[in-house]
């Protein structure tokens, strides 16, 4: 993992949202900073300079941010991955768990080829239960889920390490204990 604290101290931690209790960690503000939402998305990347990959999965919604500018970068196609009945055309579907509760996710299903090389991203990994259940839907359809790319990692809620168990490996730029 790298460490960055000049990017580190542009994202803004807000306490009792959404819910007392929660501490928020909010890129909004990472995303406003020019040079720290460049020098993130160059950091997301490093790994794959010259790889070939052939699109870039990212999770609804701060994952469509982050996912576009990798996608871009790396010269790869960008596929969404929605809460379900956002998208028009057939799609596959899955159920993941959420902090309270389930809920379900989806992607076009002719929007990866089998055996394409998927890089997967969202803002943040907390338990990991998005992020997992984005990779057995990319895996369902065939994708060869090469990585998983996070801004923040919360390595108490065990994410990293659950994806890294399906053997995806996982890039994360910081981590809040
Ligand atoms: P997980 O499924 O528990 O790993 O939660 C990760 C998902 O919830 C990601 O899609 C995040 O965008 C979102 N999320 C959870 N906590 C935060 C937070 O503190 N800041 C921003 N997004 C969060």
């Amino acid at each position: 993992m790298t460490f960055d604290h000049d990017i580190k101290a542009t994202v803004r931690s807000i306490p009792d949202y959404p819910k007392k209790g929660i501490l928020f960690h909010d890129i909004t503000t990472l995303l406003a900073d020019a040079r720290a939402f460049r020098r993130a998305v160059d950091e997301l990347v490093h790994p794959w300079a010259g790889a070939k990959v052939d699109k870039v999965a990212g999770i609804e919604a701060r994952g469509f941010i982050l996912g576009g500018a990798v996608a871009h970068q790396l010269s790869a196609g960008f596929v969404p991955i929605r809460k379900k009945g956002k998208l028009p055309h057939t799609t596959v579907r899955i159920a993941y768990s959420l902090e309270y509760g389930i809920d379900e996710m989806e992607m076009h299903a002719d929007a990866v080829l089998p055996g394409e090389r998927v890089i997967l991203v969202d803002d943040l990994i907390a338990t990991g239960g998005t992020a997992e259940g984005a990779v057995k839907l990319l895996r369902q359809i065939g994708a060869n889920v090469v990585a998983a790319c996070f801004i923040i990692d919360l390595p108490d809620l065990g994410g990293a390490a659950k994806l890294r168990a399906m053997d995806v490996p996982v890039r994360t730029l910081m981590a809040f204990e």
